[in-house]
């Protein structure tokens, strides 16, 4: 039986693992961190909530007002009440990353992949990166911080790792500039939320950030307020975010930071996706909108597109050559 080894529980693992697991192939899905909370904006397209079957229950937030804020704090809204009118159900939906990422994390392994609990540290890629691949990684299923050390095989690999992926380095999958993004979650009380309720705000400026743009996305009982740079400024990202916590003054009064977070974001696609029987997906890869940062969505499209792939290639018994099925697929991806 085909064994694959997923790395990483986040939109793209887990929709890679899902689609494995159905089809019966051995699947297992690691993730460091169960309740990881990936520094995120959490902003996802309706069509992804059909598209991946996503209850309303991860959902707290449903934008129907995006604010577009000039760097003379003049306001344009689009409204999706005005172009499609009040009684349709178009939105913008704001999601906690530990919510959403725990319902898909679940949801594959409850279709039959094995969620692993643990940091895969290091891979050995095999004879000219063919594998078989020998995985080591700190198991943490006992409870236990430094977590038990341990190995497993298999045929093929997924690297959903992220920007900053494992997988990529031993695949030797070559670089991607990346985009810096800082966040605060910022809980406000009842009155001041009720502002946001269906409303989410974008600034632009060079004080919010000369390259990209700030924003304050709503979730359940907090905003998320944040903003990106490319690496090159990345020195100046805490002034910025100041920038964007001044602009919006007004609307976090007696708001409370609860969270600060940072990750990259990447700018485009890493110069090989595919080595041997090793693919990456999602941020990994580099599938992010470079404009707007948004990658959930490639991200959980490219593990399933990846995963299809895969199963495809495991039924033809094509010895597992992904090349063709990888090269169709990032057609697919553009
Ligand atoms: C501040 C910020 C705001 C953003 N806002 C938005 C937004 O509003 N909308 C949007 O669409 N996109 C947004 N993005 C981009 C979005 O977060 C990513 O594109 C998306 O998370 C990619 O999903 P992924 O599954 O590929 O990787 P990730 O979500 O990064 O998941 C990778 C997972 O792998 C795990 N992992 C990593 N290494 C290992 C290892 N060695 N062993 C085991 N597990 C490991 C991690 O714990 C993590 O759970 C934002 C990004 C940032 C930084």
């Amino acid at each position: 039986m085909l064994r694959v080894a997923v790395i990483g529980g986040g939109p793209s693992g887990s929709c890679a693992a899902e689609i494995l697991a159905k089809a019966g192939i051995k699947t297992w899905l690691f993730e460091r961190k169960l309740d990881n909370a990936k520094p995120c904006g959490g902003a996802i397209p309706l069509c992804m909530v059909e598209e991946f079957d996503l209850p309303e229950s991860i959902i707290d937030r449903k934008v129907r007002h995006m604010r577009m804020i000039s760097p003379s704090n003049r306001e344009v809204d689009i409204s999706l009440d005005r172009v499609y009118g009040k009684s349709d159900n178009e939105f913008i939906g704001m999601c906690r990353r530990e919510v959403m990422d725990a319902f898909m994390r679940n949801r594959a392994s409850d279709l039959g992949a094995t969620l692993v609990n643990g940091l895969v540290t290091s891979i050995d890629t095999g004879d000219n990166n063919q594998g078989p691949y020998k995985l080591s990684y700190s198991d943490f299923s006992n409870g236990d911080k430094k977590g038990e050390l341990k190995e497993l095989t298999v045929d093929l690999l997924v690297g959903a790792d992220g920007a900053n992926s494992r997988v990529a380095k031993a695949m030797d999958a070559g670089d991607y500039k990346v985009a810096i993004a800082f966040q605060e979650r910022i809980k406000l009380p009842k009155e001041e939320m009720s502002y946001y309720e269906d409303l989410a705000e974008m600034y632009v400026g060079t004080d919010v950030s000369p390259d990209f743009y700030g924003w304050v996305f709503p979730k359940y009982d907090h905003v998320a307020v944040g903003t990106g740079t490319m690496q090159k400024n990345q020195s100046l990202i805490k002034g910025l975010q100041e920038g964007v916590r001044n602009r919006a003054k007004k609307r976090l009064v007696n708001g409370e930071v609860i969270k600060v977070e940072a990750h990259p974001i990447p700018e485009h696609p890493r110069p090989r996706r595919v080595v041997g029987r090793m693919a990456l997906v999602g941020d990994a890869a580099g599938y992010v909108t470079k404009s707007s940062g948004e990658g959930i969505y490639f991200a959980a499209k490219s593990g399933r597109m990846c995963a299809e792939e895969i199963v495809d290639a495991s039924k033809k018994r094509s010895n597992y050559s992904l090349r063709k099925g990888f090269k169709k697929l990032f057609k697919k991806m553009g």
